[in-house]
């Protein structure tokens, strides 16, 4: 295959997008199943920056909620960390700065990028996205419900890879949340807790227009 071999004095550093608001199991295992099958050392999740707010649109949990699910969930793994790169920059996040970030904090390491199918397909939209393919090796998964497509790019850039199906979202565990439906074993048991503890998404974080 494509894949890039592992290079003797470097190390193979997964990174994991997204808002994890909160963190669930798709995500885990998303990242788990590709260290296994890349052979990476770590992967390292990333919570994104607090997004401008629309007047009409779903307030996204605070950023500090959001990391220490993140840390919470992925403490016991000894391959996963956590990076706050994103949540300490100022202004909305583009992947193009959370890879520049972390090449300069980890220069010593290859990335490979990790991204759900329907985040895959969006990627020729972003910012930079022509850039983005030499900064990272890009790793698309599937994910119940998404269409994992082929990029337009040269295949040294990527891989597409089939990883355990899981029929989880944020959005489906907010929404239960709110609906006081049980997000048990959808998200770590410590996640579950934590939502409780700070009522992430009753009334006043959910607004009726996000409900179905
Ligand atoms: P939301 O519903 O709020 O968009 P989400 O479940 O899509 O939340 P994100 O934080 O948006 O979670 O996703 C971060 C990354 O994880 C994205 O690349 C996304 O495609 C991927 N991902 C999320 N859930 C799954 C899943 N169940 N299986 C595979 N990949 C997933
Ligand atoms: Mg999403």
């Amino acid at each position: 295959t494509n894949i890039p071999p592992r290079v003797e004095g470097r190390t193979r550093l997964g990174v994991m997008g997204g808002t994890f608001d909160p963190i669930h199991h798709g995500h885990l295992v998303a990242a788990s199943e590709v260290a296994a099958l890349l052979d990476l050392d770590e992967v390292v999740f990333v919570p994104t920056g607090q997004p401008w707010q629309k007047a009409n649109k779903r307030q996204v949990s605070d950023a500090e909620h959001r990391y220490l699910m993140t840390v919470i969930a992925t403490a016991s793994n000894p391959r996963f960390t956590v990076s706050r790169v994103d949540i300490d920059r100022e202004g909305p996040t583009y992947t193009i700065d959370t890879l520049n970030d972390l090449r300069a904090l980890r220069p010593q390491s290859d990335l490979f990028f990790i991204t759900g199918a329907d985040a895959m397909n969006q990627l020729m939209t972003w910012k930079d996205s022509d850039k983005l393919w030499n900064l990272a090796y890009f790793v698309g998964v599937t994910r119940p419900g998404h269409k994992l497509e082929v990029p337009d790019v040269g295949p040294e850039h990527f891989a597409l890879m089939e990883v355990p199906a899981m029929a989880i979202s944020s959005t489906d565990i907010r929404e239960r949340s709110a609906n006081h439906m049980p997000v048990w074993y959808l998200v770590p048991d410590g996640v579950v807790q934590y939502i409780n503890k700070y009522d992430l998404y009753h009334a006043t974080a959910y607004t009726a227009e996000d409900l179905p």
